[in-house]
């Protein structure tokens, strides 16, 4: 799927619509979500355009790897969830409900966060 770069996380990123920020490096920017799932529930993207994790996997570089990975560490410390444990989810196409066609982690926790995935 080719990138579409007017997406709600384009604009976030472009600084055309705003976003309560967490965290920021060179590579990837961390947000609240605007209707959290959770107590904490944080969004973390790359800043390049990257439609999904198998556009991101194939074609990010190593840096932007390495920073996406280690932000969603850096924002369980933040938000305090560490310790007590919580759930990373990325949904990606239509049989994983991706609504923004812009790569991002789900960063979900400060209480329990309920079965893996709907079994009904
Ligand atoms: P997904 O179904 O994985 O694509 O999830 C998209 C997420 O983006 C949902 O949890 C939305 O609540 C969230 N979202 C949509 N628009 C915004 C926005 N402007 N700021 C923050 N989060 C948003």
């Amino acid at each position: 799927m080719a990138y579409d770069d007017t997406n709600i996380f384009a604009k976030i990123l472009r600084g055309d619509i705003p976003c309560t920020r967490v965290a920021e490096d060179d590579h990837t920017l961390a947000f609240e979500d605007i209707n959290p799932a959770r107590a904490v529930h944080v969004l973390v993207i790359p800043k390049g355009a990257y439609t999904d994790w198998r556009d991101f996997a194939a074609t990010a570089t190593a840096e932007e790897q390495v920073a996406f990975t280690r932000m969603i560490a850096h924002v369980a410390e933040l938000t305090g969830i560490a310790e007590k444990g919580y759930r990373v989810i990325s949904n990606i196409g239509r049989d994983g409900h991706q609504e923004v066609p812009h790569l991002h982690m789900h960063v979900l926790g400060g209480e329990a966060t309920g079965p893996l995935v709907d079994r009904s």
